[in-house]
């Protein structure tokens, strides 16, 4: 069975292998106060660092999730307002869990069309925090670079933080716009969930020590300060952090992970438009993610692409949010084989022409 539901997905096809290495080196019960482990996570952030093109200033630190992310910058970095832009489910929880997590503070918030860019002007003043999904995978659309470029440029004094949980390790993302950046791993990196990465730039890791709020496990200082040693406030994924050591250590450099993902993606986009009975659920080529595309067709025959794709050996993902009914989404995740995406599209054009 191939999985291209967009996270939890596909993994790296020699996770097993690695998990067998991780049991024989002993890493399963690895203390993460021993400097074998110190040993381990450094060499991963340097990986990381390496792999990903994360400027030397800037901090990487472990966390569970990309939804712990939106509770660490909400807790820890917004104390007077922030400003959300968002258009899909994934931004607009952000936004929402925000609002509850910082009563005093003013959250607003810009919701926009996928297929558009969010009005700027509409945006009184530099908010304290800008945040933006880069990659809204619950209906397969994308920033562009020169859209961050513009965010950077008009606000430079506010933090710009990105959610980029399904584009972080499959596109090249320039991090010098960015202050703060995160995701899971079991999207692009092509891990077992139950990780995240959130990197930081140094005007963060200055507004989080300026702030100082440390009440929580999970409070941004507490995670500066034992960084440092290269360790956690809690017993981390060790397992994990291991698989993502040996993960990193084997991509190619991102902007070549970037430019195979992008080559398949055109593929995709260019079968679509010649099927009768589905389109691309993003219009305009600008705003469309190369690592998730969203498809769209009649309910029923979403349904009917589904079972039947799973017949055929390949899982694909639900649609999800606003598009739950009417669109099923596409991982092209750098863990995909490009004969894999061969078959989905196959199987795609023989779908599409069996339906009259
Ligand atoms: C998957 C996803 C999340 C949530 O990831 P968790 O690992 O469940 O926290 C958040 N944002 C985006 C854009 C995602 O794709």
């Amino acid at each position: 069975m191939i999985s291209f539901y967009p996270g939890p997905s596909k993994v790296e096809e020699k996770i097993s292998e690695y998990v067998r290495e991780a049991q024989s080196r002993g890493m399963l019960s690895m203390n993460h106060r021993s400097p074998e482990f110190i040993d381990l996570s450094r060499k991963t952030l340097e990986h990381l660092r390496e792999k990903l093109n994360v400027p030397d200033s800037y901090q990487i630190l472990y966390v569970s999730s990309a939804t712990e992310s939106w509770e660490i910058i909400a807790q820890s970095l917004i104390q007077k307002n922030s400003l959300h832009l968002f258009n899909g489910a994934f931004g607009e929880k952000w936004h929402q869990y925000t609002q509850k997590l910082c009563p005093k503070a003013a959250i607003a918030s810009i919701s926009f069309l996928p297929d558009q860019l969010p009005d700027l002007s509409a945006i009184p003043q530099a908010p304290e925090m800008i945040c933006i999904t880069h990659n809204e995978t619950s209906n397969g659309s994308t920033l562009p670079t020169p859209f961050l470029n513009e965010l950077r440029a008009k606000y430079p004094e506010s933090l710009i933080a990105a959610d980029a949980t399904s584009s972080l390790a499959g596109v090249d993302i320039e991090m010098s716009l960015l202050d703060l950046c995160y995701a899971s791993v079991q999207k692009c990196f092509g891990l077992p969930a139950g990780m995240g990465i959130l990197i930081c730039s140094p005007r963060a890791v200055e507004h989080a020590y300026q702030i100082n709020e440390r009440d929580h496990y999970n409070s941004l200082p507490f995670l500066l300060d034992k960084i440092k040693d290269y360790q956690t406030t809690y017993t981390p994924n060790v397992l994990n952090i291991f698989l993502l050591m040996k993960v990193m250590e084997s991509r190619p450099a991102i902007f070549e992970v970037e430019k195979r993902l992008r080559q398949r993606s055109q593929l995709i986009y260019k079968v679509l438009e010649e099927l009768k009975q589905f389109k691309a659920l993003i219009e305009n080529p600008t705003f469309r993610s190369h690592s998730v595309i969203s498809v769209k067709a009649k309910e029923a025959i979403i349904n009917r692409i589904k079972s039947k794709a799973r017949a055929s050996g390949m899982i694909l993902g639900n649609g999800y949010g606003t598009w739950k009914e009417n669109t099923f989404r596409i991982a092209n995740f750098p863990a995909h084989r490009d004969e894999e995406i061969q078959k989905l599209l196959h199987f795609l054009k023989a779908f599409d022409s069996s339906i009259l």
